[in-house]
């Protein structure tokens, strides 16, 4: 089997990736919302796997690997990765978890961080009734996590947050800086609230920067003992840094009993190899559409187990094929994992793929499925309807 094609497109703000072979087997891949501009970047990559066998995903991934990096920019390689993994699937009958090792997990726990009301403010009321909200969602949660401090527009809507000028686009997170007591008492106040609507029943995950310091890090990690968080995230460094900032992490990990998160725009083993070796973290976050693909997410999830660290992979862009994606991974996980975050699916994408039970999460699990490659295919009939105007993606030419 050879590839014969690669197409990219852009549908509902999502770059959406297929990769042809000439016998007639077709792998798909979804991208993160926000990265609409990353089509000519995934094209980029035709030139070096055009003629490759697909169902040697190694191979292939040895010649493109290389020409990827942190968040954003490994979202394409990881994308090709996926959709390699699907032919692979298809081509041998067999999902996609079959192939990574098999599953050890029937139905896989997802957490939530986009669905339903978030917060439509930043005081200790306007989190709570988002809880209250959210824990009232038919798919049974049991995980939430909500976004505060350098995350969110908290510095700039609450007085004297922290030493530093706010600053409000268009660079994401752009504020960084010391807390100030009252910044840090307002976040500690925020908590108690989502505490007392989750009780101990459900896990309560805070996605924090990055824009911390270590000490303003340590300063909230230890003020926020007593509620028994299931991590704090990016507080030094994430989303689109360039960076993991290791001794920073580790300053702050070693000194709190809270556990600490990173890792979402981490590409590659590598790029975790010093964060996981010095144990700089408590749980890694990687999200399988950045990391480099599904091989790679496992690897690392393998990687961290040795040396005693949890894994939740990231994954709230990632749309519906990223869901089909995150659950054949994370089937085949070791007990490190804790749960993925759920992506946010808009409804018009039940018209436009067919193959994925609806709804997908019952009692905050997504069950695996058994369908050839990652069980979920393009309604191409709907998706013409989408394409932007003179877009070739549903164009075939190019299989023999
Ligand atoms: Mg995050």
């Amino acid at each position: 089997m050879k590839i014969v094609d690669l197409k990219c497109t852009v549908v509902e703000g999502y770059p959406l990736v297929r990769v042809d072979t000439d016998e007639g087997i077709s792998g798909i891949a979804q991208i993160e919302k926000p990265k609409h501009y990353i089509k000519p970047h995934v094209l980029f990559y035709k030139r070096f796997i055009i003629g490759q066998d697909p169902t040697n995903v190694e191979r292939v991934m040895l010649r493109i690997r290389n020409l990827g990096g942190f968040k954003p920019w490994g979202s394409a390689v990881s994308a090709i990765e996926i959709a390699l993994w699907d032919i692979a699937g298809k081509a041998a009958g067999l999902p996609v978890y079959k192939l990574l090792g098999g599953k050890i997990r029937d139905r896989v726990l997802v957490y939530n961080t986009g669905i339903g009301p978030a917060p439509t403010g930043f005081t200790p009321e306007e989190y709570a009734e988002s809880a209250r909200r959210r824990k009232a969602l038919p798919e049974g949660f049991k995980i939430f996590k909500f976004g505060v401090a350098f995350h969110t527009r908290m510095p700039a809507v609450i007085p004297n947050f922290f030493y530093g000028e706010v600053e409000e686009g268009p660079t994401p997170y752009p504020n960084r800086g010391r807390l100030t007591e009252r910044g840090l008492k307002h976040i500690v106040e925020c908590v108690k609230a989502l505490k007392e609507v989750l009780g101990d029943e459900y896990g309560l995950a805070l996605d924090c920067g990055p824009g911390f310091d270590v000490q303003s890090a340590l300063s909230l990690a230890k003020a926020l003992e007593p509620f028994n968080l299931m991590w704090l995230e990016d507080m030094i460094t994430g989303d689109y840094t360039p960076y993991t900032a290791v001794e920073a992490y580790r300053l702050v990990s070693s000194n709190t009993t809270t556990p600490i998160h990173t890792g979402e725009q981490i590409y590659l083993r590598y790029g975790f190899k010093d964060l996981i070796e010095n144990n700089a973290v408590d749980v890694i976050g990687p999200d399988p559409c950045d990391i480099g693909g599904l091989a790679e997410l496992k690897w690392v999830a393998e990687f961290a187990d040795l040396h005693g660290i949890l894994i939740a992979p990231h994954g709230v862009f990632d749309g519906i094929i990223g869901v089909a994606a995150l659950t054949q991974v994370c089937a085949t996980l070791p007990k490190n994992f804790i749960a993925f975050e759920m992506p946010v699916i808009e409804p018009v994408w039940w018209e436009l793929v067919k193959g994925l039970p609806n709804p997908l999460v019952k009692d905050g699990y997504v069950e695996v499925q058994d369908k050839p490659g990652l069980g979920v295919e393009l309604n191409e009939k709907a998706l013409a309807k989408y394409l932007p105007e003179g877009d070739d993606f549903l164009d075939y030419s190019s299989k023999k």
